[in-house]
């Protein structure tokens, strides 16, 4: 059960070689060994989207900046994820404007609506090869409530001015071959990519402007000093004027009540080892489109850039026998004609969950920023998040689409992550499937 750290039993979480990801993720940046004692303007703890993101900018402004990671590049949520570049958030544009309000709702909806844009910019600029894929991604409705929300979500993307649209009936069949479903939003926004490509790629194009990473660092303090901060690692001391906390779901108590603000949800991917042969490709999201549903704990779909069939959920990955015979559920629910496939790579990782389900952007110790809290969407708000974080630590006037607060505590955490996590399997295991 709840081990203070992690709530879920199967929660020992699988090594990023385990992931798909890691058969096609490109070379690993160059990581650097750190002197006994060093200095730097912002120190960046943790290398994944928004950290590297961060540290991108900040090498491109000249600053001296260091990035440590505890294990690899990508080795938190961002090389374990499903790689759909999402714009939109879990919320509906009118409960966005309603949560953040008009000083921050409308910039929050134009910045973080435009973000899939920015990674594209990015992929664009830097040459990073990481199978981006315009193909749109949909999202399936689960019963007639769930249709008239994607409707409606629809129609106030539309009057944004946003390239949404629903589609129905034997239309979507064609695209995803399921008849599982009858109506589905597709944003024609988002894209796919392949996520550890992607956020090695970044980390190299960091490197070839100045960052310093090094990974294998875990930061094991963080104290202040002066009007900046001295972090520890086991083999070094770094003092920073700033510090950027990109740790999100993989925090622990280096600043204490930081990873308060969050709920950790695991979240899981299983593949086939093998791409699929042509024929079952052309009957299972045949046009190679992504597609998540609307469940409560979702189903998602999508290919990896060599056809290797990826299906994933929420909660951590049942061990091996458990996973597979949950993922064959899975697709007899979906795809009943489809036969036993050989699964080949089973993965989970941790995403942050927030209480008002939106990011928070937090100053948890004067000088120390973050924005933590993605809600599983993750890659296209990093990037515009990360940019975000560099210039308020370069100490430029930034106008936020979030308020800067102090750090809050999710309300009845310890409940909470154990109500989750029964919850979820509860879920995963049966009303899924009825
Ligand atoms: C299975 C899964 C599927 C998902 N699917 C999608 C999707 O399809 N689309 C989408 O947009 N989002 C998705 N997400 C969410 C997305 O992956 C995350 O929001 C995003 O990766 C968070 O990036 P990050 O840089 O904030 O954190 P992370 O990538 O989690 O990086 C945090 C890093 O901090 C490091 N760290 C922690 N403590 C220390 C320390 N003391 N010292 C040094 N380093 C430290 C960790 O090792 C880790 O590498 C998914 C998440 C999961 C788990």
């Amino acid at each position: 059960m709840f081990n203070g750290d992690r709530p879920f039993i199967s929660g020992q979480e699988s090594e990023i070689h385990h992931s798909m990801w890691s058969a096609t993720g490109g070379e690993r940046p160059e990581s650097v060994s750190l002197a006994r004692q060093e200095s730097c303007d912002v120190l960046i703890i943790g290398g994944g989207f928004n950290g590297v993101t961060a540290g991108l900018h900040c090498a491109e402004r000249g600053a001296k900046t260091i990035l440590v990671e505890a294990q690899e590049i990508g080795s938190g949520a961002s090389g374990r994820n499903a790689g759909q570049v999402n714009p939109g958030q879990f919320l509906s544009p009118e409960q966005i404007l309603r949560a953040l309000g008009p000083d921050y709702g409308p910039l929050f909806l134009k910045e973080l609506g435009g973000s899939p844009d920015i990674v594209r910019q990015l992929i664009r600029d830097y040459g990073i090869d990481c199978a981006a894929d315009e193909r749109p991604i949909i999202r399936c409705s689960t019963t007639p409530q769930k249709t008239r929300e994607l409707e409606a979500q629809a129609s106030d993307w539309q009057a944004l001015g946003a390239n949404v649209q629903m589609v129905y009936g034997s239309e979507l069949e064609e695209m995803n071959g399921s008849t599982r479903y009858k109506a589905a939003l597709i944003d024609h926004r988002g894209f796919t990519l392949q996520p550890l490509a992607y956020v090695r790629g970044l980390a190299r194009a960091a490197v070839a402007r100045g960052l310093r990473i090094s990974t294998g660092s875990k930061v094991t303090s963080l104290e202040p000093s002066g009007s900046g901060w001295i972090a520890t690692t086991s083999d070094t001391t770094i003092k920073a004027d700033k510090v950027i906390l990109s740790t999100n779901a993989y925090s622990n108590d280096l600043v204490p009540g930081f990873k308060e603000e969050i709920m950790p949800l695991g979240a899981f991917g299983i593949a086939t080892a093998d791409p699929l042969p042509l024929e079952w490709r052309e009957r299972i999201l045949p046009h190679y489109i992504a597609m998540w549903d609307t469940h409560k704990i979702p189903l998602w779909f999508r290919y990896d850039p060599v056809g290797r069939l990826h299906v994933g959920s929420i909660g951590f990955l049942p061990i091996h026998s458990e996973g597979d015979n949950w993922v064959n559920r899975a697709m007899k629910f979906v795809y009943p004609f489809a036969p036993t496939f050989k699964w080949g790579y089973r993965w989970s990782g941790t995403l942050g969950q927030t209480v008002d389900r939106l990011p928070h952007l937090v100053e948890p110790r004067p000088g120390i920023y973050a924005t933590i809290g993605c809600n599983g969407r993750g890659i296209a708000p990093n990037a515009y998040f990360g940019k975000m974080l560099a210039k308020i630590a370069l100490g430029d006037d930034v106008v936020t689409p979030l308020p800067l607060r102090k750090s809050t505590k999710y309300p009845m955490r310890e409940i909470a992550l154990e109500a989750y996590d029964a919850g979820i399997r509860f879920y995963r295991n049966t009303l899924l499937f009825t």
